[in-house]
């Protein structure tokens, strides 16, 4: 039996092992998959420690990502842009690949809800990790247009700047955008704490689809919020997180699980 892992800190309420364990099943696939915390101070001794006692591949989640980009031996190219890496796999040849799938899982859930990307126009909110990481993904998918907006608008800059090779991104701030949106991403962390990133009522037009990487038992604060300004679609981080690790699990095992089953049964289990 193979042996997988996700670390983080804390880890305790991680869906991943969860989700690896359906898939598996699903599968067939003969692993096995823990969460576990590693110290805050220690991440590489962690994975040391996993690696030596035969593990072969790991998911990254908060705030080990940039550590985890920086003890890999090889980088994917998309972790390469991400800057951050959520998988790390052991290869054949010892190798330890460093690759970053949450761009990937949110693209295959957005076109599981017949989401259309190529010659869309997107607003893409938040620039921090979890923006960063998709930037590249979305941007692959040849949309007419990708604004960035954040809270502090450098860094909205930063991101722009860094991608502008990669397809047509700007940043702009809050005050200066306008629409029509067809796609509206909320990558901030606003609604951990039940706050709205401040985006004008008026972007939310009845051709807008709306995506909150956030998750939870019930709907979103931001998704309720655009559901209410007539969003003709709202869809919650959920199916990004089952199609991140679909991603991870098919790096790994060679093998791609559907997400649907998985991503019901999580959903249940949410209560
Ligand atoms: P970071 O801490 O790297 O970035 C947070 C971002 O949110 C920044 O752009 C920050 O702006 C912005 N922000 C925070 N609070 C507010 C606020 N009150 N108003 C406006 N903007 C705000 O976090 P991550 O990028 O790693 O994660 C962001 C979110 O995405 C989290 O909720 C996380 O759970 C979710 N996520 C979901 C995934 C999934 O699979 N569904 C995968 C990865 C992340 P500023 O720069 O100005 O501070």
């Amino acid at each position: 039996m193979d042996r997988y892992a996700v670390f983080g800190n804390p880890i305790s309420h991680s869906k991943s092992p969860f989700i690896h364990t359906l898939f598996a099943h699903q599968t067939r696939e003969d692993i096995s998959y823990e969460a576990i915390a590693a110290p805050i101070d220690d991440f590489q001794g962690a994975l040391n420690q996993f690696l030596a006692s035969g593990g072969k591949g790991c998911n990254i989640t908060v705030p080990f990502k940039e550590q985890a980009f920086a003890a890999a031996q090889k980088l994917t190219p998309r972790a390469e842009l991400a800057g951050a890496v959520n998988t790390l796999k052991l290869t054949d040849d010892g190798v330890l690949l460093g690759d970053n799938t949450d761009g990937a899982g949110l693209v295959q859930d957005l076109k599981n809800h017949h989401v259309p990307l190529e010659g869309s126009r997107i607003l893409l909110i938040g620039a921090g990790g979890a923006a960063r990481g998709v930037t590249g993904p979305l941007l692959a998918e040849q949309p007419t247009e990708l604004v960035i907006v954040n809270r502090t608008v450098s860094k909205a800059e930063h991101l722009a700047e860094l991608f502008a090779p990669h397809g047509n991104v700007s940043a702009q701030p809050f005050s200066e955008l306008s629409g029509p949106f067809d796609l509206i991403i909320n990558s901030t962390s606003a609604s951990l704490s039940g706050e709205l990133p401040p985006i004008s009522a008026e972007l939310v037009r009845p051709e807008t689809a709306v995506y909150d990487m956030m998750y939870g038992s019930g709907t979103t604060v931001f998704n309720q919020w655009a559901k209410e300004q007539g969003a003709r679609m709202i869809i919650d981080g959920l199916g990004m997180l089952v199609g991140q690790a679909a991603e991870s699990f098919a790096v790994w095992r060679g093998i791609r699980p559907g997400m649907k089953q998985v991503a019901n049964e999580l959903r249940k289990n949410l209560g």
